[in-house]
């Protein structure tokens, strides 16, 4: 069975690193809409490039653009043995149009992770961030926070500041981000399959974690599904078998 994860978290928590890392172990495919509107950039599609215009800003993209650009990624067969999604949903009115295309699919189970990490820590961690200028990676740093390396260590690029990524215009995002998740948080908290994990501590402890909450939220939601699968033998479902 397929399994469908959706990873939340502020920008700087991490979760696009862990997101690539539970995906390539678990054979899932990520989707990360970083990756698929820079992808549309470069190939000068309108809707990337209006999308882009706003990330600029500091705003973020409409629903109508980003549902679109996700559903057409999530109904491709590599994606049918499920996926890591990072970055969407952004909006209760996203997550419907998500709950909705799952159900279409029809196969395997939503878990949800929420990785949180204090502010002054995104902050830190955020204000001194640098990519590269070519592929857009993010630049390998040491425990201190210091770049490893003066170049890309995947392209060779040059390594610049983001164009977001001074103090002020760190801490608008930040509050942008919770003013515009509060109420997705809301949408998924009581669900069985939601988790909260503790970004704030070790790579490696993030991952241990993480794993282990995606599998004991996926283990809980089959046992729902049996459950409710044994108590109602629909004659719908006789019809479909
Ligand atoms: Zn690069």
């Amino acid at each position: 069975m397929a399994l469908n994860v959706i990873m939340m978290g502020p920008p700087g928590a991490g979760k696009g690193t862990q997101a690539g890392r539970f995906a390539r172990e678990r054979g899932l495919l990520k989707i990360s809409t970083g990756d698929i509107l820079r992808e549309g950039v470069k190939a000068q599609l309108p809707e990337a490039l209006h999308a882009k215009e706003r990330m600029d800003r500091g705003e973020l993209v409409d629903d109508e653009t980003m549902v679109a650009i996700v559903r057409e990624r999530l109904l491709r067969p590599d994606a049918q043995r499920g996926f890591v999604l990072d970055g969407f949903p952004r909006t209760v009115v996203q997550a419907n149009a998500l709950d909705q295309i799952v159900a279409e699919r029809n196969n395997g189970p939503l878990v949800i992770v929420d990785v949180r990490v204090p502010e002054h820590e995104l902050v830190r961690r955020l204000a001194g961030r640098l990519i590269c200028a070519k592929c857009g990676a993010n630049a390998e740093l040491t425990k201190d926070g210091s770049p490893v390396a003066t170049v890309c260590g995947k392209c060779g690029g040059e390594l610049v500041q983001r164009a977001d990524d001074n103090e002020e215009v760190v801490r608008e995002r930040l509050e942008v981000y919770e003013r515009e998740t509060k109420p997705l948080v809301e949408f998924y908290q009581e669900r069985p399959t939601f988790r909260v994990v503790n970004g704030a501590q070790p790579q490696e402890r993030v991952a241990h974690e993480l794993d282990t909450v995606i599998d004991d939220a996926a283990l809980v939601s089959a046992k729902v599904e049996k459950a409710v699968t044994g108590k109602v033998a629909t004659p719908e479902k006789a019809a479909r078998t």
